[in-house]
This record gives C-alpha cells, structure tokens and sequence, in this order.
C-alpha cells in the first residue's frame, strides 16, 4: 500500500470553477498515479457562508468529472476535536486571547501605516494581566485567538516551486477562532492533515504564504507536515487572474454550456504543463502521464476557445455506446448510424438535436431551383438505401442535368437539410430517407 493520502478541501461557500478544478483533478492524478488514497473534505466551518446545497454541488460536479473520492470528512462534524487541539495550543502558549475590536483594530493599522511601519497586530494582548482580562470580560468582551508565531522564515521544498522560504517575522500573529468561538481554515485544516495522516498538501499558489504559518502551527502540535505542492494560479487571455470571471466558469455553467467532462478534464490535466493538451481517451493517460516535475512555474493561460476545441475533438471521438443514455434524451430514436453521421459534426452534444430534426423532420427544405430539384427527386432510386446511394443517385442527376461540383451538390444538399453546411450527405440520405428526400426536394414541409 502507498503511503500517499491527498485531500481536496473545497469550502462549501460557492460553486467549484474551473480553478478549483484543477486542483482536485491534480490531487485525484496524484493519488491514483501512486496508488494512494484520494479524500474529499468539506472545509465547511464558516457557518455563515457555507451551504448544503453547495456542499452537494461540489460532490455533482466531481462525479460528473469522473473524479471519485475513497473517503470523505466535513469539518463541522469535527469540532469536538478541534476544541481539544486549540485548549492544548493555549496550554502551550501558542495560542492567546485578544480582546480589541474590528474598530480598534483598524485604528492600531492605520496609526503603524502612518509612521511608515508595517500593519503588524502588536501583540498587546500578550502583555494583559490576569485582572486585565477578567476586567474586558467582565465588560462583555468575548475574546478571539491568535496564534503566536516564532519570528524567523519557515523553509520548504515545494514539488512545484522548488525551496521555498516564507518571513513570518513581518506578519501578524493570525486569528485562528473567532470571539464567536468558530474555527479558521488555517487550523483545522493543520488538525485534518495530522489527523487523516495527508502525505501531500496540493493546492494553488494563493496559499504559499499560509504554508509558512501552517508548518508552525504543525511544528508546534508535534507532527510532521506533509509535503506541499502549489499550483500557479490560471489566468486569463489577457493575463488577469480568473477570479472576476469566475461565476461564467463555473463547473455547472460549463457542464449547461455543453462541455464534456472528458474534455475538462483533458485540459485541466494538462494545462500549464510541458505535456501537450489533446484528445483523451479517459483518466488512464491523464493518470499515467501525472508528474508534478511536468507543471510550470508560470500561470497557465485558460481559454474557453481551447476548450471549446477540445470539447468538439472529444465528442467526434466518443463511442455511440457512450453516449447513448444522454443522446436518447435528446434525439429520441437516435441510433448508431445517425451518431456516426453526425458526431463529426457537433461542437456539443446538443447540437445532434438539430441534426435529429433535419433526419427526421419536420424541415421546411429551402429550393434554390423548382425545376431541378424536381428532376432530381424524379431520378431518386428505390430505397433500400445505402451510403453508395448518394453517389450512384448525383450520378444519374449529374447526367440528366449537365451539372457537376458546387452547381449539382449545393442546391442538393440545401433541399434535403435546409442548411448550407453539415455531415457527409452519403450519410445523411439513408437516415432521411426516400419519402422525405422525395417531399423536401418537391418543396414541402417533411
Ligand atoms: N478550504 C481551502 C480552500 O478552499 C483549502 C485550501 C487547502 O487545500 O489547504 O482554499
């Protein structure tokens, strides 16, 4: 058994975008390339923001996107422990209770800002005397905690960034439960990775600097940390981070859009790595080709354009058998040969509905020519038709008209499907048959 336990920690505040993603697909590659184990955790502890309905959400979209989890934990259901961990930092004086206010807070930042001194929380509650705190509370004052930080930089090697060096002399000592009594992620999530036994802490860029803060609060609950790994950040075309867009690149936006999971997946798998972003068959190649050495320092590039390609490339390729379930829903009656007609053809899966319609009817067929499509549906063969029926059928019209190229196939094909552009007509014609290729080419509605 591998040792490799990774954990994608979502919060349950909003919809998972395609940065998110990103990030579970790398923790899910890297757990299966290693045959360890992948964890889905629900960082649900900010009561205010965090929602059942997202919290379901979030697991739709990783189904959808092929990505299982082997075990589950929600932060909520782990308070008790978390108690235990914060009573055995402040025995240890790690962890000390503060008692200003927001406003008085503000003010101490904007009196150091205008000395020209960093914003630094300075410590003032560290000096209060027993009588001082019994005096705040008993004017009602609830207080919050922070945690004390050692004044010295915290160095990792991260599997993406190389070593890693973070100052943690000019930060501020960081809250880690709130007056209210509820807990930050920057502790729990430390008590969750000791807990579930985390190997590797994969997770984007954003969160360098709370690394240097989180291997203390590790150090100092006598454990040790996991390895980090941290994702650049996806940008846009423009170079600006995705964060404005966010709420279009939502996985169920993209997912109502149209996009195959398989070709997020593709993408997100690859994108801002040295491997090349193409058609896949499934996971396998996604999981076997997973190396952290492959990803770039810099912030990948996400292009809904690329991914609409990719969308299109994957669907030409997709077996009929899968897709079946979801072409029925929308092509009642759709069989293998209208699949293989049209796949081709389909930039989403939605679009088949309208190739359905032009198999099936009814069209309104558009006449560039009365008199010529009237020949033309006079030399039709009988049916049973097959993909040769098309060619031995322009044949005979070709030889009765005189016309050849665009002039012969054009007002054809406008006839028979109302549109100027679309599949092979070798393959069409069989699925429309000759009672309505016969009608349409005669002008009426079939
Ligand atoms: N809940 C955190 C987030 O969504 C998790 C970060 C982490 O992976 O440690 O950003």
């Amino acid at each position: 058994m591998s040792s490799v336990r990774v954990r994608f920690a979502p919060s349950p505040t909003g919809k998972l975008h395609v940065g998110n993603m990103r990030v579970a697909l790398a923790n899910y590659l890297f757990a299966r390339v290693n045959k360890g184990v992948f964890l889905l955790r629900l960082d649900d502890t900010d009561v205010g923001r965090s929602t059942e309905e997202f919290a379901q959400g979030i697991q739709e979209d990783l189904r959808w996107a092929g990505i299982e989890w082997d075990e589950f934990a929600r932060q909520s259901d782990r308070l008790t422990r978390y108690d235990e961990v914060a009573a055995q930092l402040r025995q240890s004086g790690r962890l000390y209770p503060c008692y200003e206010t927001p406003e008085e807070l503000d003010l101490k930042r904007k009196s150091r800002l205008s000395q020209g001194r960093p914003p630094v929380y300075d410590r003032a509650a560290l000096r209060l005397s027993d009588q001082d705190r019994a005096r705040l509370e008993g004017e009602g004052r609830k207080p919050h905690f922070r945690f004390k930080l050692e004044e010295r930089a915290v160095e990792f090697v991260d599997l993406v960034r190389g070593a890693q060096s973070v100052d943690e002399t000019s930060q501020s000592d960081p809250v880690l439960v709130r007056a209210d009594g509820s807990y930050l992620y920057t502790l729990t999530s430390v008590v969750d990775d000791i807990d579930l036994r985390i190997s590797h802490v994969i997770r984007g860029e954003d969160h360098v600097t709370n690394t240097g803060t989180q291997i203390q609060i590790f150090e100092a609950l006598g454990a040790k940390s996991p390895r980090f790994a941290h994702l650049p950040l996806l940008v846009d075309a423009s170079g600006a981070g995705l964060s404005k867009r966010l709420g279009s690149l939502s996985i169920a936006d993209l997912r109502a859009q149209g996009i195959e999971s398989l070709a997020l997946a593709g993408l997100l798998a690859r994108i801002g790595t040295s491997d090349a972003i193409e058609l896949v068959s499934g996971m396998e190649p996604l999981i076997d080709g997973f190396d952290f050495a492959k990803v770039a320092r810099a912030s990948p590039r996400f292009s809904m354009d690329e991914l609409m390609q990719l969308n299109a490339r994957t669907l030409h390729h997709l077996d009929f058998a899968a897709v079946t379930g979801r072409l029925k829903e929308i092509a009642p009656g759709a069989d293998e040969a209208f699949w293989l007609a049209v796949c081709g053809n389909l930039s989403t899966l939605a679009d088949a509905a309208s190739w359905w319609q032009v198999v099936q009817g009814p069209l309104q067929p558009m006449i560039e020519d009365a008199a010529f499509s009237a020949q033309a549906a006079s030399l039709l063969p009988a049916e049973p038709w097959t993909q040769a029926s098309w060619k031995s059928w322009t044949a005979a019209v070709a030889s009765a008209t005189g016309r050849k190229g665009k002039t012969l196939f054009h007002p054809l094909r406008l006839a028979l499907t109302g549109r100027e552009h679309g599949p092979e007509m070798q393959n069409l014609l069989p699925l429309i048959g000759r009672a309505r290729a016969a009608a349409r080419l005669s002008g009426q509605t079939a």
